[in-house]
This record gives C-alpha cells, structure tokens and sequence, in this order.
C-alpha cells in the first residue's frame, strides 16, 4: 500500500503545476493515467463499477465522480477536485486534492483551504484508542466553524486488497461511536465540503454528483495508517 500511495501521492503533488487554463478534464486525467502506468501499476479506477477513466475530475459545483471530457475546458478562476488511485500488487490507494486554476477568488481559497484543514482535524484522532466517529465529528466540526457544508452521502471508507472496505467514515456525526481504532487499521479519509448546503444531485451521466444549490464544492483524501503513534499519510508526497 505504500508503495502505491506513494504513486498517487506523487502524482497529485504534480497536478499542482501542471493543470493550467485551457486544459481539458481529459488531460488531467491523461495526465494521471500516463504517470500510473510509467510507475507500472495499475489505475485503481478505471473500470471501477464501470467508470471510464483512471481520475474523477470535478470541476466548480461537481462534488465527486467527474467524467474527464475533451470538451470540458478548465477556464480561470476554476476549482478543480482530482480524486484517482492506483493498485501495486493487489493493495490500493486512493486519494483527492482540489486545485485553483489560474487564480481563483479568496471565497475559493477559503474553502480548499476549510477543506485541507477538516482533513487534518480528523487526523488528530487517527490514533489508537479513539473510536470511529471521532474523526468525523471533528472533520465536521472545522468546516462548520468555517461556514461551509458537509456533504452526507459520500463518504470515507476503509481500504486495503479492495478500494472500498468497510467501515464507512462519515464526515460529520456525534463523538464516541463506531469501533475503536486499532494498530494496522487503514482508512481513507475524504472530506467534500460545499460553500452552501449539502444536498447534492447526480448528473444524467449516473456518475457526476453536483451540488443542488449550484454552489462550489471542494474534496481533500489521503490513504491513512494507523500505527501505534502518529497516523502514517501514505498518499502525501511533499
Ligand atoms: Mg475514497
């Protein structure tokens, strides 16, 4: 699994300076599946309950599960979510940022930032002892303070020899429930954090989830370790 996340890790850092306007969906996730074969793994989405490429490439309102297209252009002021992940020798890892493209409003910032940040309040409780809703009400707690919603029906999950394992990991919910965490417990955990409400649509293409409200949405993943002290990041690649 590290040895995959590292892959994932490496190329979502990349993402950093490589999308720009004027770029298609398509190119980023051309982008992403050339760099996963170059490192001869395999990409963990492609195929995954049908979908058609190796990213979810979510642009503005788009939560989750964009379909790369060559007509959709990324213009200025843009935010973009890259969710991908990929297989080494049967272990998966799976991981999102949200990029700026081209300069974007300060509102914007202020959400990837929120969205960054819920991530690593959830962290703080990726650590043996705590129990499973500890992490989502934290999460859930920095991004309210920050005036922003949480999406409720997509959420973290465990992950392993399959990308999605149980449990489930809400991003929002009351402290103390859920199983208590254990040493070699592997979780990915994925905030989505809207600017308004959480209600969301999916798109007729039965893939793109869209806010309802039309508001812009933003998605922070890594692929978290616990161990027996600080939680191990394997997909971020600094
Ligand atoms: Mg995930």
């Amino acid at each position: 699994m590290r040895e995959s996340g590292k892959v994932t890790g490496f190329i979502l850092k990349e993402l950093e300076n490589y999308i720009k306007p004027g770029m298609s969906t398509w190119d980023v996730d051309k982008f992403v599946e050339d760099t996963i074969l170059k490192y001869k793994m395999i990409p963990a989405f492609k195929g995954y309950g049908g979908f058609p490429a190796a990213a979810c490439v979510s642009v503005n309102d788009e939560v989750v599960h964009g379909i790369p297209s060559k007509n959709r252009i990324l213009r200025e002021g843009d935010i973009v979510s890259v969710d991908t992940g990929c297989i080494y020798k049967g272990y998966y890892s799976d991981a999102a940022r949200t990029y700026g493209v081209g300069e974007i409003s300060v509102e914007a910032k202020h959400l990837i930032e929120a969205t960054r940040d819920s991530f690593f309040a959830g962290l703080e409780f990726c650590k043996v002892g705590y129990r499973l809703s500890d992490i989502s009400h934290a999460i859930q707690l920095l991004a309210e303070k920050e005036g922003f919603g949480v999406i409720r029906d997509y959420v973290g999950h465990g992950i392993g020899s399959n990308m999605h394992e149980d449990p489930q990991i809400p991003n929002y919910g009351k402290p103390g429930r859920g199983p208590r965490l254990a040493e070699g417990m592997v979780f990915a955990i994925e905030p989505m954090i809207t600017q308004g409400h959480y209600g969301v649509d999916v798109l007729d293409d039965e893939w793109t989830v869209v806010t309802s409200d039309g508001l812009l949405s933003a998605h922070y993943e890594n692929t978290v370790v616990i161990t027996d002290g600080e939680p191990e990041l394997i997909t971020l690649f600094e």
